[in-house]
């Protein structure tokens, strides 16, 4: 599996219409979870964000709203942003360009039909998505990628190297990605906490996107 934790600078110069980091000069961190809302998974990120009175975005896949309504409405009633993941979590390479669109604007039917609101935060899954289909979903969304991947899904990485690089490349602005996925249940209940202390010894603040 190829990954890396860190995005090099040189990328979000290449790729700048794109939102890789936010402002350097505030102490604040930006928490993002992908592809949930999973039950067992997406439960104990709440808990363990609220024990902190810290906040993240949620960047959701419509499928998984259908199916934990409820669970989607606790994400956003906890004081937490909410972003699109298409429906069916799509990678944008693999996908024709109007299909891609549909995806979107069917996670964004479930939200707005789940939970009231509109989401203007969009995160193509595996990072992928082709200049056609950015240039549209640009005019209708802040598309965000990351400058920190935990790599939580990665099984071959250890609990303790995945924090300790969490930590590493964490700085004022820093967007940072883990995952509440039935995938990375265990590696996250391993991680986060410490992770999350982390921030607070550091006098990092989260803050929404
Ligand atoms: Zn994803």
């Amino acid at each position: 599996m190829v990954w890396i934790h860190h995005v090099p600078a040189l990328i979000p110069r290449m790729f700048s219409q794109f939102v890789w980091n936010k402002e350097r000069s505030e102490n604040k961190i930006y928490l993002t979870f992908d592809d949930g809302p999973v039950s067992g998974v997406t439960d104990y990120v709440l808990d363990e964000l609220a024990k902190r009175n810290m906040n993240a975005t949620f960047f959701m896949v419509g499928d998984n709203i259908q199916k934990n309504h409820r669970l989607a409405q606790e994400v956003l009633q906890s004081g937490n942003g909410i972003g699109n993941h298409t429906m069916h979590h799509v990678n944008g390479f693999k996908t024709p360009y109007e299909v891609y669109l549909e995806e979107i604007d069917n996670c964004q039917l479930q939200i707005q039909e789940t939970l009231s609101i509109s989401s203007r935060l969009f995160r193509p899954p595996y990072g992928k998505i082709t200049k056609k289909q950015f240039k549209s979903v640009v005019a209708d969304y802040d598309v965000i990628m990351w400058d920190v991947l935990s790599g939580d899904f990665d099984a071959t990485q250890s609990a303790e190297e995945c924090l300790k690089k969490s930590i590493k490349y964490s700085r004022n602005g820093s967007i940072v990605v883990f995952h509440d996925q039935q995938k990375t249940k265990e590696m996250i209940k391993r991680v986060l906490p410490d992770y999350l202390d982390f921030l607070n010894d550091s006098g990092l603040e989260t803050a929404l996107l």
